[in-house]
């Protein structure tokens, strides 16, 4: 048997430092490595992610693959664009690959994306390794020693992990790294299925032209750039690489008191440049940071800080925590923990309906399944079967709901792809049961398209969080949206950035202009107009919604159906919500 020759799968890892996986890979002193990135269709094709989105994935490749280089001038991340299920097999035969090692992924897709490579492998004899590095313990394992069970708590976590014992201390980056080989890829493939009555010629141009496509226009595997996967409006300031992130984390660690006494709910939402917390999250997601590396460097200030260092759940480690519980749950529900149906964790709330729940000739929000073009995964959600809750979610999705702190939250988000968590906090609790009693699937999806950080895990977690619908059930506590931004930025510096049209409103009404006198609003060059639009203007003033409903009106109804659904007690699973009969209850 000859050296090893090693494909290295690139995923939710774009980075050289801490990464297990990477190291199991180069503990096999391999003849050759290839680094890989696979252009999987799933995540290419599905509708939900934004720009911004995309910008910080080619930022993190394009940095990956120069840091390669930097270790090797023979190499980079070789960028190969067709999803691995069909790719590997080729290539592990072209190359004579005898080992594929990646990152373990317990997301739901990745999942069976994995188990059908890894069924591939086996018949085609290539080894396949596989190691945890993207959460703090094995999500699978954390499951194990929490009795099988979703991981729904803080404790739990910590009960569990201490089971496992402290999370492993970070691994240092390669100092080298092997040549890749060669990269032909003349496959003898069916591969475009070319017409067997096609001349020698034309068929040789056709495996060409296949084998250049999958290399990139260039063909020379290269990054893509935002142009050639025809994207063109990314706004975020926030920009990706381990580079980056790295010199992120090191800012936050050289202030030790910042990072000793970091406690989540001091930290403002209202604030930027700089923001109140790390916002090292997109960092995590596209694993340009490792987790562990973030926890032992806090870790170890905190240690040594003394009495006064926060702990968990508050402290920047309890943050780290609160994301592996959101993982642990993920493993054990399996695809069902990203939705109400067929969830047994999830409280069933009959949403969207337009007034008070008792009307129950409104229950007529059915599941509707539709398959995902990409995946074919059947997916499952509930049509807004109310106008009027409709209008709610497309004024809240635009930040025109009339209510600058929610309005100048969601242009934030939009625009730059990510919120403080407390901002989260505020617009996933006013779209659900604080305000317009639309279903949490609704916001989270939007989250899933605009963050930069979006991981399945902590957006579905946290928004059945916020919805009282799993891990939180105090529905009667709801964000009001003056008091509460008004405690953190009295002047409303945050909502004049994002709302201009509440530029020079008087501090006194910035958080609800529609109490303001008119010649405050004349003189501040802005009109309220029920049912305003994004950027209207008339006889030369600012044109700004008035609120789409009365807040506490609001309130009280979302209030009385949660107290409903909660003496009800149905959960995702129940047969009375599978079979549609929770409407005649
Ligand atoms: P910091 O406060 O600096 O925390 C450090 C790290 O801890 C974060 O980078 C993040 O990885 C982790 N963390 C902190 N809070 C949480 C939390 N509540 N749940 C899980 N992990 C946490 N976070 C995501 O990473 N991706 C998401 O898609 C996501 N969606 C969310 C949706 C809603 C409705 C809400 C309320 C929260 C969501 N969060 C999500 C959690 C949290 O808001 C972000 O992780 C955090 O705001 C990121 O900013 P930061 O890096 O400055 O956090």
């Amino acid at each position: 048997m000859g050296k090893p020759r090693v494909i290295y799968w690139f995923r939710t890892d774009l980075r050289l430092h801490d990464s297990p996986a990477l190291k199991a890979a180069l503990d096999l002193k391999p003849e050759c490595l290839y680094p890989i990135w696979t252009w999987d269709p799933h995540y290419v094709y599905r509708a939900r992610v934004g720009p911004n989105r995309w910008q910080f994935l080619l930022d993190c490749q394009n940095d990956l693959s120069a840091s390669i280089t930097k270790l090797n001038k023979k190499s980079k991340l070789h960028v190969i664009r067709e999803a691995p299920q069909t790719l590997f097999p080729k290539l592990w035969k072209a190359w004579k690959i005898s080992h594929l090692v990646f990152e373990k992924d317990t997301d739901s897709y990745a999942r069976s994306r994995d188990e059908e490579v890894i069924a591939l492998a086996k018949k085609a004899g290539v080894e396949v390794i596989v190691k945890t590095g993207r959460t703090l313990f094995d999500p699978d394992e954390l499951v194990k020693q929490n009795r099988g069970k979703p991981t729904m708590s803080m404790n739990q976590v910590q009960h569990a992990g201490e089971t496992l014992g402290e999370p492993a201390r970070p691994i240092d980056a390669p100092q080298s790294l092997p040549d890749p080989g060669d990269t032909k890829l003349d496959f003898d493939q069916e591969q475009p299925a070319s017409d067997p009555d096609v001349n020698a010629v034309q068929r040789d141009q056709d495996e060409k032209s296949y084998a250049s496509g999958l290399a990139g226009p260039k063909g020379d595997f290269s990054v893509p750039t935002l142009e050639e996967i025809g994207i063109k409006n990314a706004t975020s300031p926030h920009r990706g690489g381990e580079t980056r992130a790295l010199k992120g984390l090191d800012e936050i660690i050289k202030d030790e008191d910042y990072t000793a006494t970091f406690a989540k709910p001091n930290t403002a939402p209202t604030d930027f440049e700089p923001q109140s917390t790390t916002l090292l999250s997109p960092h995590l997601h596209f694993g340009s940071l490792s987790c562990r590396l973030f926890y032992w460097r806090a870790q170890d200030v905190i240690s040594k800080y003394g009495s006064k260092a926060t702990q968990p759940p508050t402290s920047l480690t309890g943050q780290l925590l609160f994301r592996d519980m959101y993982f642990g749950a993920q493993a054990a529900l399996g695809h069902t923990f990203a939705q109400t149906v067929g969830n047994p964790n999830c409280r069933f709330v009959p949403w969207h309906l337009p007034s008070r729940v008792q009307d129950s000739s409104d229950r007529d929000s059915a599941p509707v399944t539709t398959t995902n073009a990409a995946s074919g995964t059947q997916e499952r959600d509930y049509q807004i079967d109310s106008p009027e809750a409709e209008e709610y979610f497309r004024r809240w999705k635009h930040g025109i709901t009339g209510f600058p702190w929610i309005d100048a939250l969601m242009r934030q988000l939009r625009h730059d792809g990510w919120i403080h968590h407390l901002g989260r906090h505020a617009v996933a609790c006013f779209l659900t049961r604080g305000g317009c009693y639309v279903s949490w699937e609704r916001g989270a999806s939007v989250f899933e398209e605009w963050l930069i950080d979006h991981e399945v895990a902590c957006n579905i977690g946290n928004w059945q969080w916020l919805s009282c619908t799993a891990f939180y059930a105090q529905f009667y506590r709801c964000y009001s949206p003056v008091a509460f931004p008004r405690k953190w930025d009295k002047e409303g510096r945050f909502v004049r950035k994002w709302v201009p049209e509440m530029a020079d409103v008087p501090e006194k009404y910035v958080y609800e202009p529609w109490k303001a006198p008119i010649q405050d609003l004349k003189k501040a060059g802005v009109m309220l107009k029920k049912g305003a639009e994004l950027g209207e203007e008339e006889g030369g003033s600012k044109v700004y919604p008035k609120p789409m409903f009365d807040f506490n009106d609001r309130r009280q109804i979302c209030i009385d159906g949660l107290k409903q659904a909660y003496d009800v007690g149905l959960y995702g699973n129940d047969p009375k919500v599978l079979d549609g009969s929770w409407r005649k209850l």
